[in-house]
C-alpha cells in the first residue's frame, strides 16, 4: 500500500458540499464532491451519541490537533478510511447541525460564532495520508485500525471486510432507524441498531451459531448476493412463531436466545392460552427469581427448573429442619437422612453433619411444593441429588 501525505487541505475544503443524510445517520460526501465521507465499510456516524462531536470542534478553537486522516484513493476519487466522525463532527457543525458551549456556557452554533472563529475553523489545515492499494490490502489496514475514541465491533470489522452487495441490503433492513420493520422485532430482539447488533443478532440466527467465524463464513459466501432473502425470512419466521406461541409480550422475553429457542421447540406444537396460564402462575411466584427462563422452561415441558433459579429455602427454615431431624434421628437410633435410615445400609445409622445435607421438597416445588418449614426435609448430598426433582 502506498501513503503520500497531504497537508495543503483545510477544513474548508473537506466540508465544501458537505451532505449528511439524517435518515442513514451519515455523512455522505465532502471535497466538493470528491470525497465520500462513509464507504460501505465504515460505521454509522456515532460521535453525536457519544457526545463527542462538540469535543472536535473544542480541540480546533483551541488549536489542539485533531489527528491524522486517512482517505483511499480510488480512481480520481477518495474514500474516508479514517476519520470519517471527525470529518462528519465538522461538516455538522458547519451546516448549524449542532452547537458548542463557550466559555461562558452559551450554546454557540456555527452561524452564531464571531467571524474571527469561524474563520479560525475553516482555515484549519488538516493532515491526511492518501493511500493507494488494492482492496485487500485496504481493508487487511482498515482492520488493524482502532479509531481514537469508540473502537470497532467484531461485526462492524466483518461488515468492512466482507463489504458488498449483501452488507449494504442487510445493513438496510437491521441497522436502519428509518426501517418501519423494526417494530415487528423491537420486543424481542436487544441490541443497538446503529453498532450492527441487531444484524448481528439475525445472522447468528440463520447460521445457527453465535460463533464469529460461523458469521464471517456466511458473510463470506453471500458477500455479492444481490438478494437477502434467506436471512430474512429465516428471521421473520423464527419473529413469527415467537408472536404466535406467546401472543402476550413481556419485558423479559427482550433479548431471549429466539434462534436457538425456535430451532429446539418450533416442531412441537403448543396450546398458547395454556402456555399463557402457566407463565402468568410463574410471574407471580416469588420463588422464580429468573423470569427470563420461565419461556424456555414451558416450552420444555416444565421438565428444566433450574433455568428459573427457583429460590428454596432460608438457612433459618433449613437448619430448624436440620435440628428437629437430628433429635428424632438420635431417639430412635437411626441416621439424620430420611432416605439412609430407610435403606437400611451402611449409613442407616449415620448422624450427618449440616454441611453433609441437602434441602429437600417433601412435595416437589414443579408440582407445587412450597419453600415452607413443613415441606422442608433435610438429606444427606447423595440422596438428593439422586432423588433429583424439585
Ligand atoms: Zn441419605
Amino acid at each position: 500500500m502506498k501513503t503520500t501525505l497531504k497537508t495543503d487541505l483545510t477544513v474548508a475544503d473537506i466540508c465544501e458540499g458537505f451532505e449528511f443524510d439524517k435518515a442513514e445517520n451519515k455523512g455522505l460526501f465532502g471535497w466538493s464532491g470528491r470525497l465520500t465521507i462513509q464507504p460501505e465499510y465504515q460505521r454509522n456516524y456515532l460521535y453525536a451519541d457519544a457526545n463527542m462531536e462538540t469535543a472536535v470542534i473544542d480541540s480546533i478553537l483551541r488549536g489542539y490537533p485533531i489527528g491524522l486522516l486517512y482517505f483511499n484513493r480510488v480512481g480520481g476519487r477518495y474514500e474516508v478510511l479514517d476519520g470519517q466522525q471527525r470529518i462528519t463532527s465538522l461538516g455538522r457543525y458547519i451546516k448549524n447541525l449542532f452547537p458548542i458551549k463557550d466559555e461562558g456556557g452559551h450554546q454557540q452554533y456555527y452561524k452564531s460564532l464571531a467571524k474571527n472563529l469561524q474563520d479560525l475553523i475553516l482555515q484549519t489545515p488538516l493532515t491526511i495520508y492518501i493511500c493507494e492499494g488494492t482492496e485487500d490490502e485496504i481493508k487487511a489496514w482498515f482492520k488493524t485500525i482502532n479509531i481514537a475514541g469508540i473502537a470497532l465491533n467484531a461485526q462492524e470489522i466483518s461488515n468492512s471486510v466482507y463489504s458488498g452487495s449483501f452488507v449494504t441490503l442487510a445493513k438496510a433492513e437491521y441497522s436502519n432507524s428509518q426501517n418501519y420493520r423494526q417494530t415487528m422485532w423491537r420486543s424481542y430482539v436487544r441490541g443497538n441498531l446503529q453498532r450492527q447488533e441487531i444484524l448481528q443478532v439475525a445472522l447468528s440466527w440463520v447460521v445457527k451459531s453465535s460463533e464469529r467465524e460461523a458469521i464471517d463464513d456466511y458473510m463470506s459466501r453471500h458477500r455479492h448476493d444481490d438478494n437477502i432473502d434467506e436471512l430474512k425470512n429465516y428471521f421473520d419466521g423464527v419473529i413469527h412463531w415467537v408472536e404466535t406461541t406467546f401472543p402476550e409480550v413481556y419485558d423479559e422475553m427482550c433479548g431471549l436466545e429466539w434462534g436457538r429457542l425456535y430451532e429446539t421447540y418450533h416442531g412441537n406444537s403448543y396450546d398458547a392460552a395454556e402456555l399463557k396460564a402457566e407463565i402468568e402462575k410463574l410471574y407471580e411466584d416469588d420463588a422464580v427469581t429468573d423470569k427470563r427462563g420461565i419461556f424456555e422452561y414451558v416450552l420444555g415441558g416444565g421438565t428444566e427448573p433450574k433455568l428459573l433459579h427457583v429460590r428454596f429455602f432460608e438457612e433459618s427454615v433449613k437448619k430448624s429442619a436440620y435440628a428437629r431431624q437430628k433429635k428424632i434421628a438420635e431417639q430412635i437410633g437411626k441416621s439424620n437422612c430420611p432416605l439412609c435410615a430407610q435403606g437400611g445400609g451402611r449409613n442407616a445409622k449415620k448422624i450427618w453433619k449440616y454441611s453433609e445435607m441437602d434441602a429437600d421438597h417433601v412435595e416437589a416445588w414443579s408440582r407445587g411444593g412450597a419453600s415452607t418449614a413443613d415441606n422442608c426435609q433435610m438429606l444427606c448430598k447423595v440422596h438428593n441429588r439422586a432423588k433429583g426433582n424439585f
